[in-house]
């Protein structure tokens, strides 16, 4: 499946370097609710289509700290809208759903 397209990105160096960045620049602190944070999200999500667009995912600009809870509830939304289109369309391929991983980084489903 497609949704194979970001595991590498999350596993690479440029990655882990500049999520470290972020994470410094914000204070370590969730930039929704100021509890400590522990991901990093892309403000554009990542998609098929630009996750080798480094101008995208490892641009500080579209990089922000959050803590687990809102990241998870900025992809929930995403899925919620994807699910509903997903009911009405089912055959349609439709937006990318996501999922923590054992080390707690937003995976594809
Ligand atoms: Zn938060
Ligand atoms: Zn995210």
């Amino acid at each position: 499946m497609a949704q194979m397209f970001s595991k590498s990105f999350y596993k690479s160096k440029e990655w882990e370097k500049v999520r470290q960045f972020v994470l410094m620049r914000d204070k370590y602190k969730c930039q929704k609710c100021g509890r400590p944070a522990q991901e990093v999200h892309h403000i554009i999500h990542l998609s098929p289509e630009n996750v080798w667009d480094v101008s995208i995912t490892l641009n500080p600009d579209n990089l922000v700290s959050l803590c687990r809870d809102d990241h998870f509830a900025e992809h929930k939304q995403d899925k919620a809208e994807g699910k509903k289109k997903y009911d009405k369309e089912k055959n349609s391929d439709c937006r990318e759903g996501f999922h923590f991983d054992e080390f707690g980084q937003l995976v594809p489903d």
